[in-house]
């Protein structure tokens, strides 16, 4: 059996080394258009920022790693054309120019994604960055060394990740977003308030509600950002407004979504039997709407990667859906989502309700309590649970993997109020704070306890 994987970062790499266990005597080719394998993403604001110096530590496998195993490793290789029908690739060697042509019996596309570059006038100019894969991180790192004044164009995540880093490192930072706050897509307001507030105070400018308009520049490079409600004056623009997947050469052969993810089965084959893909380059099954959706994270290609590979020959082991589950530190904060907010919840027409609850993660006896807020939004007919939010100074955020399972598992916010959870002052309260958004949730509508005779 001849298996093509095209891509090798998370998915493909999760996908190859799984491969090469379970079907030793496969004959598995990847192609891949960069020079290494497995890049972590989530250290490029650390490196960017200096958490992390020794980048090797960034990537888990190699090209020599996987070729180790019996893997055929076509390193700087792009693959240019799928012919879906006689099942054939063809790829351009990059280094040498040679064309390739070969053919597969199964193929997995793991082709991920890639950071949307809008068309805005000036966008060419020098010092006007992406920020997904190695070699940018080390273009940021040495474009930043003369950069006084860097703008982040885009508030989700690694823009402010990205912001965090630049601020550490002494720079005057601007935070662009056309959205009228940052991570509006993670968490709601009365969550990212609180770190917009603690940017303010840093001296971060935050330019929330304003979309740039052009680029101009000095010398061929960046010098200031205008946006329809004024202009920045900057040394670096880094890009972060989003990702769109890697899916063109598919097009038109496998089913996608409008915006050209990969629709997959739940065993992460397409629409063409012999073609199963995996990661960025598809969308994933999202439990709390039962729909699917477009959410690029490094989590949801792992998985994918390992299930594609597992249901290569027959299907075995069904993919148990998502939450979109995801945390993020940043300066003294810690916050963490799953499933939906008020926010996406209202964006999606969903009716939910809203619990919020304030507490400290452990007892005001212990030398420092940490104040906590909790939000979790429930279907009010079913009382099922479909999202929650935290943010803390102490790091809680794993009690959101927690809600994660209480989304995928179907609990109502009433079981939760009753779940069994440990207490030990050094790490919370006897009532966890995940039990009394249940009980909140309970005496804000009595009316459903039984009535006393
Ligand atoms: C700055 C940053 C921070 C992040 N932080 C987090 C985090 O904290 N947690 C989290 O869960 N996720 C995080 N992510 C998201 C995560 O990195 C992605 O979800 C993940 O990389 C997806 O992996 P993938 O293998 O599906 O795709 P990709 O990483 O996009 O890899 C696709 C690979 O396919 C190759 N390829 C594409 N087309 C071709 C072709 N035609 N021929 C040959 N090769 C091709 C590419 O070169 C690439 O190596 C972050 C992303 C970024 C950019």
């Amino acid at each position: 059996m001849k298996i093509a994987v095209i891509g090798s970062t998370h998915a493909g790499t999760a996908a190859v080394t799984n491969m090469a266990k379970l079907y030793p005597e496969a004959d598995i080719t990847v192609y891949e258009r960069n020079d290494n394998v497995s890049f972590l993403s989530c250290g490029l604001a650390l490196y960017v920022g200096g958490v992390v110096n020794d980048p090797q530590g960034l990537f888990y496998s190699s090209p020599e790693e996987l070729q180790n195993l019996g893997v055929t490793m076509k390193m700087q290789h792009d693959v240019e054309h799928i012919d879906t029908v006689r099942r054939t690739i063809e790829a351009t060697n990059l280094v040498t120019g040679e064309k390739i042509h070969d053919t597969y019996d199964k193929l997995i596309m793991t082709t991920g994604s890639w950071p949307v570059t809008p068309p805005i006038e000036g966008i060419g100019l020098d010092n006007i960055l992406l920020a997904k894969n190695y070699h940018q991180a080390n273009t940021i790192i040495e474009r930043a060394k003369d950069a006084q004044k860097v703008t982040v164009v885009g508030a989700g995540y690694i823009g402010v990740e990205l912001v965090e880093a630049f601020e550490k490192a002494g720079k005057d930072v601007t935070l662009i977003d056309g959205a009228g706050r940052i991570l509006n897509k993670y968490l709601d307001e009365e969550f990212t308030t609180m770190v917009e507030n603690d940017f303010k105070a840093r001296g971060i400018e935050l330019a929330m509600n304003e979309t740039v308009q052009h680029f101009e520049g000095t010398n061929g490079s960046v010098s200031t950002v205008t946006t329809n409600s004024g202009t920045y004056e900057t040394d670096l623009v880094i890009l972060c407004v989003g990702f769109r997947p890697n899916t063109d050469l598919l097009k038109g052969k496998v089913d996608m979504l409008d915006n050209g993810a990969i629709k997959v089965n739940e065993y992460m084959q397409t629409s063409d039997p012999d073609i199963f893909a995996a990661g960025d380059c598809c969308a994933v099954p999202y439990n709390p709407t039962g729909g699917h959706m477009y959410i690029p994270l490094a989590t949801n290609a792992v998985r994918m990667g390992t299930l594609a590979a597992r249901n290569l020959i027959e299907p075995t082991m069904k993919h148990v859906g998502t939450q979109g589950t995801s945390g993020l530190h940043i300066f003294d904060l810690n916050m963490a989502s799953t499933g939906l907010t008020e926010t996406s919840a209202q964006l999606l027409g969903i009716h939910v309700k809203n619990i919020t609850i304030e507490d400290t993660h452990r007892p005001a006896f212990m030398p420092t309590a940490e104040k906590v807020m909790l939000k979790v939004t429930i279907n009010p007919d079913s009382r099922r649970i479909l999202g929650a939010q935290i943010i803390s100074k102490a790091d809680v955020t794993q009690s959101i993997n927690t809600m994660s399972v209480c989304i995928q598992t179907g609990m109502t916010i009433d079981e939760l109020a009753y779940t069994d959870f440990f207490f030990q002052p050094h790490f919370n309260q006897p009532w966890n704070f995940l039990n009394k958004a249940g009980l909140e949730a309970q005496s804000q509508e009595p009316q459903r306890l039984p009535e006393l005779v």
